[in-house]
C-alpha cells in the first residue's frame, strides 16, 4: 500500500521523537514520518517525572518495562510529597501527599466518612483513604518483580533521564519507520494561503502534508505563522524560572524515594526527584518575587552546600500555550504548543495527548486541517484545567511572603476554580464536576491537594453507626498499607532488578 501521509516532524526532543513513533504505530503504513532535528541546537533535557498514562503510551509503543527502566534511568513513581506549602505548625513542618491511586473505595462513601470525622483525630487524607501512602514513605516499590509488564496492584508512573528517555523513543520511532534527519530547519515558506508551502533546512528542502512543530520553546514553525497567538496565564501562575542540577547519592545503597518530593520556598518550590545514579533537583521560582542569586541561594540551602560550588542550569519559561496549536497545514506539540510549570509533571502526558489526538483526527486524505478545530478546543480546554489544578496548590496556602499571598488573592484565580472552590465548600470534588476527554487529573486529585491543604468541605454530620462503619472500614486500610509496606520490595531493588544491576 502507498503511503497516504507525509508527516515531517521538526526537533527531536521528547515532543518529536514520542510523536513520531506514536504516529508510526498508530498509523502504519497510512503515514510516512520524518523527523528533522539539530544536534547543535540540542534538546532541554529536563521533564524527569511524568503520570501514570506514560504506562499505556509504552505499551502501545512496544517498549518493555525492564527496557525502559534500564534506558531510561527510571524508577518508580507513586505521587507526589509535599512539604512547606503551608506554615508550620508548632515547629513541625507542613507536609501531605498527592498518591496517584483512587481512595480505596468507590465514592462517595470513604471521602464523606472522613470529612465526617473530627479534624482533631482523624489521620491526614491520603494516609487514610488509600495504602499508597504507607507504601512511598517506606520507599517501597509499587509492585513485586514479575507482577507482568506496567502493571501491578497500585498506579504508578516513573521518573526517568530525560535525555535517555528521548534516545530510547528515537531508537523505537527508527524501529517503526521513521526516517531520521540531522540538520537545521532555517526558514519556512509560506503559501498563499497562509499554510506552509516548504521548509529549508541543511538537510535541503523538505515538504509535507502535515508539519509537526516540536522545536520547544523556540516555535519555529506556529510562532511564525499568521493567526498564531499565545495565551499567556502569567496572572494566575507566577513561576518563570527553574534551576537544575544533579546530586549523586551518598552511598550506593541508598534508599530512592518513589515519589518526587516538592518543598515550597519563600517564592516558589524544589523539585527532588530519586533517579536511578543520582537526584535530579530544581528550584523553580518567580523572578517578580525572587532574582537569581536569591533562588540560588535558596537551592544551595536546601543541598546543604555551598551557592559558590554549585553550577546550576538556568531555565527560564513563560507559562501559557498557544490558542491554536494546530493551524492549517502546522501542528505544534510539547513546549512549542505551550508550557506551564513542572508542578506535578503535565509536560509529557500533553505530548501522550495530542499525539493520540492527531492520530485520531487526521484524516487519511483530503485536507488535513479537518480536526483541527476540535483538536484546539480539545487542548486548549486540557491546558486551562490544569492550570486550575496547579493554581489550586498555591491559593489554599496560608504563607506569610507576598508571592505566596498574592497567589491568594482571588483576583488571580481562574474563574473555574473559584466556582469550584464554593462549591466544595459544601461539597467534595465529584466526578461530574469535569468532562473527562479534556481532563488529565481526576476529582480525586483534587480532593488530595484540597485536604492535603486543609480546605474544610462541610459533609454534615455522621450518625453513631455510619462512624463506627467508617472506623473499621479506615483501620482496614490502614492494616492493608501496613502489610503492603512490609512485602513490597524496596523500591531501590525492584529498579535495580529491572535494569540488571543488582
Ligand atoms: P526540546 O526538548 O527543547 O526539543 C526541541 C527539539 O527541537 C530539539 O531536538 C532541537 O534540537 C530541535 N530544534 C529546535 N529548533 C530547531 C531548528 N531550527 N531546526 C531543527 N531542529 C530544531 N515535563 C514533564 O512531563 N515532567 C516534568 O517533570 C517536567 N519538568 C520540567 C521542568 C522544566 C524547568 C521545564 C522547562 C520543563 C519541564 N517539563 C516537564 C516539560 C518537558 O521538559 C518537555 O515537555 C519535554 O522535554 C518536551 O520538550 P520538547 O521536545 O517540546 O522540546
Amino acid at each position: 500500500m502507498s503511503h497516504q501521509r507525509h508527516v515531517l516532524i521538526v526537533g527531536g526532543g521528547t515532543a518529536g521523537w514520542l510523536t513520531a513513533a506514536y504516529l508510526a504505530r498508530a498509523l502504519g503504513a497510512g503515514v510516512a514520518v520524518t523527523l528533522l532535528e539539530s544536534p547543535e541546537i540540542g534538546t532541554i533535557g529536563v521533564g524527569e517525572g511524568t503520570f501514570p498514562t506514560i504506562r499505556e503510551t509504552l505499551r502501545f509503543l512496544g517498549i518493555d518495562e525492564a527496557a525502559f527502566v534500564r534506558a531510561a534511568g527510571a524508577t518508580f513513581k507513586q505521587g507526589v510529597r509535599f512539604t512547606g506549602w503551608q506554615p508550620d505548625s508548632d515547629g513541625t513542618p507542613h507536609s501531605y501527599f498527592h498518591p496517584f491511586d483512587a481512595p480505596f473505595q468507590p465514592e462517595p462513601g470513604l471521602v464523606a466518612d472522613w470529612l465526617r470525622q473530627s479534624e482533631l483525630t482523624r489521620a491526614p487524607f491520603a494516609e487514610a483513604v488509600t495504602i499508597q501512602h504507607q507504601v512511598a514513605a517506606a520507599r517501597r516499590a509499587p509492585k513485586q518483580p514479575g507482577e507482568g509488564d506496567f502493571a501491578g496492584p497500585l498506579t504508578y508512573a516513573f521518573h526517568f533521564d530525560a535525555v535517555r528517555l528521548a534516545a530510547l523513543l528515537a531508537d523505537r520511532a527508527r524501529a517503526l519507520g521513521v526516517t531520521h534527519l540531522s540538520g537545521r530547519l532555517h526558514d519556512l515558506v509560506l503559501a498563499e494561503d497562509g499554510t506552509i508551502a516548504r521548509v529549508e533546512s541543511d538537510a535541503g528542502t523538505l515538504t509535507a502534508d502535515l508539519y509537526v512543530d516540536c522545536t520547544g520553546f523556540r516555535a519555529e514553525l506556529i510562532g511564525r505563522l499568521p493567526g498564531a497567538r499565545f495565551h499567556s496565564v502569567a496572572d494566575q501562575l507566577f513561576t518563570d524560572r527553574a534551576l537544575t542540577c544533579k546530586l549523586p547519592y551518598a552511598a550506593p545503597d541508598t534508599p530512592i524515594e518513589s515519589a518526587t518530593v516538592a518543598t515550597a520556598h519563600a517564592a516558589g518550590w524544589l523539585w527532588d526527584i530519586g533517579l536511578a545514579g543520582a537526584r535530579g533537583i530544581g528550584c523553580v521560582y518567580a523572578s517578580r518575587y525572587l532574582d537569581d542569586a536569591g533562588a540560588a541561594a535558596v537551592l544551595a540551602r536546601y543541598l546543604g552546600s555551598d551557592p559558590a560550588e554549585l553550577a546550576p542550569r538556568r531555565i527560564a519559561f513563560a507559562p501559557g500555550w498557544q490558542e491554536r496549536a494546530w493551524i492549517g497545514n502546522c501542528v505544534a506539540v510539547g513546549l512549542s504548543g505551550g508550557f506551564l510549570e513542572p508542578l506535578e509533571s503535565t509536560g509529557v502526558v500533553l505530548i501522550e495527548a495530542a499525539a493520540a489526538m492527531i492520530a485520531e483526527l487526521l484524516p487519511p486524505r483530503g485536507p488535513v486541517d479537518r480536526g483541527a478545530a476540535r483538536f484546539n478546543a480539545l487542548m486548549a480546554e486540557r491546558y486551562e484545567n490544569i492550570a486550575a489544578f496547579l493554581k489550586l496548590h498555591y491559593c489554599l496556602s496560608r504563607r506569610p511572603e507576598s508571592f505566596w499571598r498574592d497567589n491568594a488573592d482571588p483576583a488571580t484565580l481562574p474563574p473555574r476554580l473559584a466556582a469550584w472552590l464554593e462549591q466544595w465548600r459544601h461539597r467534595p470534588p465529584s466526578r461530574f464536576d469535569f468532562q473527562l476527554e479534556s481532563e488529565t487529573f481526576a476529582h480525586f486529585n483534587y480532593q488530595y491537594i484540597l485536604y492535603g491543604m486543609g480546605y474544610a468541605t462541610d459533609a454534615g454530620a455522621a450518625d453513631a453507626a455510619a462512624a463506627a462503619r467508617a472506623e473499621r472500614l479506615f483501620a482496614r486500610v490502614r492494616a492493608y498499607g501496613e502489610r503492603a509496606a512490609r512485602e513490597l520490595p524496596p523500591h531501590r531493588a525492584l529498579v535495580e532488578q529491572l535494569a540488571g544491576t543488582a
